[in-house]
């Protein structure tokens, strides 16, 4: 489904109702906060590829998020979060309107007996050993999920053994078009991939999470029991984006892939891992556009040979409508 601006909904946060058009006269930005124009995004993405931001900021803090958010309400752009790019893909082209980074503004971590608190830009695996060393068990399962707390949150994050972010959620702190609100867990449904955070057009500044007590040294070894596990099956030396399609109803993207033949075949400089399927790795000269026609032959060649329709796990960022690979299945 497309917005007013074309966009795919899940990555916009709701700051103003008029579409925004490019080249549109507009306020000038808040003085004294950094931002960059046409900036690259590709340094921020696991994947490695993606054209510029119109704009790019960091704040320093939630004042200055503020400000960022009234001027791209004023100016009616489009304003989207970027975590840990760990499960992007970006248009060569890039995107029009602001991209903010919540990197300094929502960085603390802070333990009260076994619940954590954490900013949306804490990563993932960070937080799971902060939590082991005080004692605290739970986040075992994320030490491998290059992931932030806030992008966990848009898609449940987890493991294939059914552990994710969701259950541990006990509130969140969201920030949108109306101010900042704490939703409690029974306000916010998680599912599979899923979570109801997404779309709703606002952006998470922070999260508290229920972990139990469990001996350090027990948490340790079974994260490094993970990441050995990880190591041994997926590209983790090669730039990529995770798992690029969700998990069929009863089965396992990179299996189907894998039966349609797929593994190691290329598009330019991306190509279908041949340790994982359901992993597309760049060699360095691949752009968004080898991503989507690779992603596009994968669909096409998974439906001939098991009827089944791939849907992309990644989130697509570009202007206009979205491109095939993310536009459903093919009607008939
Ligand atoms: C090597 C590798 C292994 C992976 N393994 C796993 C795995 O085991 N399990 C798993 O679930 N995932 C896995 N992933 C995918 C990815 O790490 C997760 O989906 C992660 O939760 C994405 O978080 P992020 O901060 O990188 O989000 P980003 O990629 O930065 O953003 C993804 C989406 O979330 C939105 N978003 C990010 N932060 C916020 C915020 N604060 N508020 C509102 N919206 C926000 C963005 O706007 C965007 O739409 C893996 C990825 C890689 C590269």
């Amino acid at each position: 489904m497309a917005t007013s601006h074309g966009e795919h909904p899940c990555s916009l946060v709701r700051v103003g109702c008029t579409p925004y058009h490019r080249g549109m006269d507009r306020p000038p930005p808040p003085a004294g906060i950094e931002i960059h124009e046409h900036a690259p995004l590709a340094r921020h993405t696991y994947m490695r590829i993606g054209g510029p931001a119109e704009y790019f900021a960091t704040p320093a803090d939630l004042v200055e998020l503020e400000r960022l958010m009234l001027w791209a309400r004023a100016a009616a752009m489009p304003m989207r979060i970027i975590g840990g790019g760990s499960n992007l893909l970006v248009a060569d082209e890039g995107v029009s309107g602001l991209v903010v980074s919540l990197r300094r503004a929502c960085g603390g971590i802070e333990f009260t007996g076994s619940r954590v608190t954490a900013g949306a830009a804490v990563m993932l695996p960070a937080l799971a050993r902060a939590a082991a060393e005080r004692g605290l068990g739970g986040l075992e399962f994320a030490v491998g999920i290059p992931g932030s707390v806030g992008g966990a949150l848009q898609t449940n994050a987890g493991i294939g053994d059914g552990r994710c972010i969701g259950p541990l959620v006990r509130e969140v702190e969201v920030f949108g078009g109306r101010g900042f609100q704490t939703l409690s867990r029974y306000e916010i449904h998680f599912d599979y991939r899923h979570s109801s955070l997404r779309g709703a057009g606002v952006m998470v500044v922070g999260a508290t999470l229920h972990l139990e007590p469990r001996p350090t040294a027990e948490i340790q070894a079974e994260m490094r029991q993970l990441l050995e596990a990880r190591s041994a099956s997926q590209p983790t030396a090669e730039p990529n984006a995770g798992s690029m399609f969700r998990n069929p109803e009863g089965n396992a993207a990179g299996r189907l892939i894998e039966a349609a033949g797929c593994k190691g075949l290329a598009s330019g400089g991306v190509r279908v891992s041949e340790l994982h399927a359901n992993f597309f790795v760049h060699d360095g000269s691949g752009r968004a556009s080898d991503v989507l026609a690779l992603m596009s032959e994968v669909q096409r060649r998974v439906l001939e040979t098991s009827g089944v329709w791939l849907t992309p796990e990644i989130v697509w960022w570009g202007d206009g409508a979205p491109p095939a690979p993310f536009a459903g299945a093919p009607e008939g």
